[in-house]
């Protein structure tokens, strides 16, 4: 093995049973929680160890370093995860590589990324994005629609052709009255799935935890977490 491909097996090993003591302590089964790798600034040469180490799911959050990634490794068995804010104006190109978009959080990129998928001739899966700190504007600081929003949009998604409604997704809070309580934030998301799922019952995903609160993400029933550094390293700038 190569060094580098050392350090990521190691890491991703840890990862792992971090994820797996979670499960445990929360009475959960492993395989209600997918690991997806956010590979964001780091090479499509890890993104290749990570497939080679197993890894099934990764995640990107900018259009202009995705893009390319993910055609270089287009011959990987991935499913590509998009969690960054999207401008309308870079969704044919999102919505050429990914899987599923996790930070769906206005009407008028639904719109945008029905019309592409359509074109494009696939089916793109959607989850919201909930913003638990949203202000008197309905949208958080890092993207996301307020809890009242979601219903509206929810149903947007399920009614567009070429989207297919998965769940919903948050980022814990760094502000407002879930700041520093990830465990009370990923709980409420929970309760906003159980809501979606009333009308959506297909929207099962609940994609919520980092490197830095994973365990409470499992212990509050997420059903997807995105790791990057604690897989692949501290970023060397902001991503
Ligand atoms: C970067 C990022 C992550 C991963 O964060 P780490 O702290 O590196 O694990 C997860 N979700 C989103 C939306 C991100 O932008």
């Amino acid at each position: 093995m190569t060094d580098r491909k050392t350090e990521i097996a190691a890491n991703l090993a840890k990862v792992e049973e971090r994820i797996a003591a979670g499960c445990v302590a929360a009475a959960r089964k492993r395989e209600e929680v997918t690991l997806i790798v956010v590979t964001k600034t780091y090479p499509a040469s890890d993104v290749r160890i990570l497939s080679g180490l197993g890894v099934r799911h990764v995640a990107e959050n900018r259009d202009q370093d995705a893009a390319p990634k993910a055609a270089a490794c287009a011959d990987l068995p991935l499913t590509w995860h998009f969690v960054g804010q999207l401008q309308t104006n870079k969704v044919r190109s999102v919505v050429g590589y990914a899987d599923v978009v996790q930070s769906v959080d206005r009407a008028r990129l639904v719109v945008a990324l029905s019309k592409e998928a359509v074109r494009a001739g696939r089916e793109l899966g959607c989850l919201i994005q909930v913003a638990l700190d949203a202000g008197a504007s309905g949208r958080g600081e890092r993207g996301g629609v307020a809890p009242d929003g979601i219903e509206e949009l929810a149903d947007l998604v399920a009614g567009a052709p070429g989207l297919r409604l998965d769940g919903l997704m948050t980022v814990a809070p760094l502000t407002g009255e879930y700041a520093g309580r990830e465990r009370a934030a990923f709980g409420r998301l929970m309760d906003l799935s159980t809501d979606l799922r009333r009308a959506h019952p297909a929207a099962t995903m609940v994609s919520a935890g980092m490197s830095a609160d994973l365990e409470q993400a499992v212990a509050a029933g997420a059903t997807h977490v995105r790791v990057g550094s604690a897989v692949l390293g501290v970023r060397p700038r902001l991503g």
